[in-house]
């Protein structure tokens, strides 16, 4: 393969229609991995339409996890897809939402840089999101210094919506501004099955593409989620009506894992497809395919169980912890079992205000492998996570806390192992008469939107050797990303690691807590930082892999 397979930059646009949900991220991501392993270098853009600069300040609820990017971003977390099917690293510009694009705009046009115009949403919004994305392709995301070939750029929400207007339209003038044929459009739409016979309904899609032709872009490709494959005369139809090749009407139906559709999607050519489109050659040998496949195989033959109880307050909606379920699994995988998540409502657990469910969570608890106290924000449930850490710590059961996690098993030492029986946390009730987690000093009190301590920080291990540093492969320090504003109280860490639980990491000044380990345990350990998002496929994150370890009793 030629160093430099492309002469400009090619971009895939991936727009949606019907309905939200339908997977266009992980569609994006599947043509990001047939892209690089085609040889070029992929980088990654999505499109937020919200006014909010970013996700930060967003509910997990409604918008999922928050993911959290080295330098700090609060991005959506389709940006986590791109970072774990890529294995790239991004930066908060990789993700545009309109409040960022305003903010530009409005930025430069008190600065003058418009003097005399009047700002309009074309040209000045349209053209500041075209500079966006070329300024954010060419930025290096592999790790190397070396420009990337391909960027797919995935556009939010559903095409037709008011919000995502001046996008199309920058999307529209882009393919003009990279060249035509440095562009190719990918719709993903949806094909419901109705009636007895289980007719295909081609309908809902004739229309989004029609909306979206309306607006000036022609979909090169056509991904219809389905259950089952398209039918031919599916597919003749849909060509017909929504004036694609009917080859390049392709069918994202149901398959057994995640990692099967770049691989669904090689096997209906659509790598060579877009290769036709954006003119480069596809070799022969396609290795990193060829790994995908083998993995994606080997995940359906895991059998045998491991249960982990995860232990949470967003438990309804998987989303809300996706890099954490992704790292589960990366590790599970890694340990040659079949992950099964209990979800444990943590209010079910609390012990002094019995809900319907507490039986039932208590019992789901005590059959689990491991117990895992994800990231959390908030005084609701705290009191059932602090138990799940005490049952974990008195019967040496696997327990992995990331950062609301640590925190808790913290709270739960100091009251149950040095007796202060009012220890707490300042973010769960600020009289508390000892505070084991307190506010960090640097923090804002009254600006919430990326004022947290965020993103990637050294944090350099301080002792020779304990299993979380053992999981590390012996590393002097860890970089991981964090995302939180309370911390271990620095005035009690003396008392609470002389009764054995160790905060092996401490951040640059040695004052702050980030990696602890509880002496004599299987594995009790708490990260301030979260592990999940550094977790890629074929290379579990540490902590999670020492979990699971633990969890299936093998050696760390
Ligand atoms: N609420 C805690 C804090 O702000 C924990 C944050 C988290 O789990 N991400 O420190």
């Amino acid at each position: 393969m030629a160093s430099n397979p492309v002469d400009y930059m090619k971009y895939v646009v991936v727009t949606g229609g019907v309905l939200s949900g339908l997977g266009k991220g992980v569609t994006a991501s599947s043509i990001g991995v047939l892209l690089k392993s085609a040889g070029l270098k992929v980088t990654s853009i999505k499109i937020d339409p919200y006014l909010n600069s970013d996700a930060g300040t967003m509910s997990p609820f409604e918008h999922g996890e928050v993911f959290v990017l080295d330098d700090g971003g609060e991005v959506d977390l389709d940006l986590g897809n791109y970072e774990r099917f890529l294995d790239i690293a991004l930066t908060r510009d990789n993700n545009i939402t309109t409040g960022k694009v305003y903010a530009n705009v409005i930025d430069k046009e008190r600065r003058g840089d418009y003097l005399g115009k009047t700002v309009q949403v074309v040209p000045h919004i349209t053209n500041e999101i075209q500079e966006w994305i070329e300024r954010v392709a060419h930025v290096p995301a592999d790790g190397s210094s070396e420009t990337p070939d391909a960027c797919v750029i995935e556009l939010g929400g559903t095409v037709g919506d008011i919000e995502s207007a001046p996008f199309i339209e920058a999307l529209r003038q882009f393919q003009f501004r990279a060249g035509k044929g440095n562009v190719c459009f990918v719709h993903v739409s949806l094909v419901p099955v109705m009636g007895p016979v289980g007719e295909q309904k081609t309908k809902p899609t004739q229309h989004t593409v029609k909306e979206l032709r309306g607006l000036g872009i022609i979909p090169d490709i056509l991904v219809c989620r389905s259950e089952k494959p398209l039918d031919s005369e599916t597919k003749s139809k849909l060509a017909a009506f929504c004036h694609v090749d009917e080859d390049a009407v392709v069918s994202a139906h149901d398959v057994s894992n995640l990692y099967q559709i770049p691989i669904s999607l090689f096997e209906q050519s659509v790598l060579r497809k877009v290769s036709v489109h954006l003119g480069f050659q596809v070799p022969t040998k396609l290795p990193i395919l060829d790994e995908w496949r083998e993995m994606a195989d080997k995940v359906d033959t895991l059998e045998e169980e491991v249960r982990i109880a995860m232990v949470g307050k967003y438990t309804g909606l998987s989303d809300s912890y996706l890099s954490v379920i992704k790292a589960l699994q990366h590790s599970a995988f890694a340990v040659g079992r079949k992950l099964q998540i209990d979800w444990i409502e943590s209010t079910d657990l609390d012990p002094n205000d019995r809900t319907e469910n507490h039986e039932e969570a208590w019992r789901m608890l005590e059959s689990a492998d491991g117990i895992l106290v994800p990231g959390g924000f908030g005084n609701r449930g705290v009191e059932g996570k602090i138990a799940a850490a005490n049952y974990a710590r008195v019967n040496e059961v696997p327990y992995l806390g990331v950062c609301l996690g640590l925190q808790i098993a913290t709270i739960e030492f100091c009251r149950n192992v040095l007796n202060i029986e009012s220890a707490n946390s300042a973010e769960f009730d600020e009289d508390a008469p000892v505070h084991a987690v307190v506010f960090m000093p640097e923090i804002s009190k009254t600006q919430m939107g990326g004022t947290m301590r965020l993103g990637s920080k050294p944090t350099p291990f301080l002792v020779d050797d304990c299993k979380i540093r053992r999981l590390y492969g012996g590393a002097e320090y860890v970089n991981e990303r964090h995302r939180h504003r309370y911390e271990v109280n620095p005035d009690l860490i003396e008392k609470i690691e002389a009764s054995g639980l160790v905060y092996v990491g401490k951040d640059e000044t040695g004052k702050r807590c980030e990696i602890m380990e509880l002496n004599g345990h299987p594995y009790y350990v708490g990260t301030q930082y979260h592990p999940e998002f550094k977790s890629r496929p074929g290379r579990p994150s540490p902590p999670f892999l020492g979990l699971l370890k633990a969890a299936c009793g093998q050696e760390i």
